[in-house]
Formats: C-alpha cells, sequence, structure tokens
C-alpha cells in the first residue's frame, strides 16, 4: 500500500479509515458484499460455492481509502 497517489491534476491521499473487506470468485467475477473484516467477506463463498460447486477459487480483496486533492 502506498501513501499516496500523485497525477498532473490531483493527489490521492491515503485516509487513515477503516479496511473494507470482500471476497470474489476467481471463476466467474462475482464479489461478495462489503464487509468490516476478512472473516465477514470470506462467508459470502460458503453461499457462493454451495451455488457453483464448480467455482473453487476464491480472493480475499481489501481496499483502502483514499481522498482525492486537487493540486495547484
Ligand atoms: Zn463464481
Amino acid at each position: 500500500m502506498s501513501g499516496g497517489y500523485r497525477f498532473a491534476r490531483l493527489q490521492l491521499v491515503c485516509l487513515r479509515g477503516p479496511l473494507v473487506f470482500r471476497a470474489q470468485c476467481e471463476v466467474c467475477e462475482e464479489m461478495g458484499p462489503r464487509a468490516e473484516s476478512g472473516d465477514a467477506a470470506m462467508m459470502w463463498v460458503v453461499f457462493h460455492w454451495e451455488d457453483q460447486l464448480d467455482h473453487t477459487a476464491f480472493r480475499e480483496l481489501s481496499s483502502t481509502p483514499f481522498r482525492a486533492e486537487p493540486r495547484s
């Protein structure tokens, strides 16, 4: 994770806010709902796998909040 990203017209500043977690199926790319923890996010895998038994590869995604600020 970077502390920020700089572009010509704006910079993205990393915030200290909480991470957001989601589970994603690697086969069909469907994603579960946003959750406050990895454990909560990965519960979606149980339901998705029960509906699609041949979908057996998943990812835990975590995302960091950023704020856009114009550069002068
Ligand atoms: Zn799937």
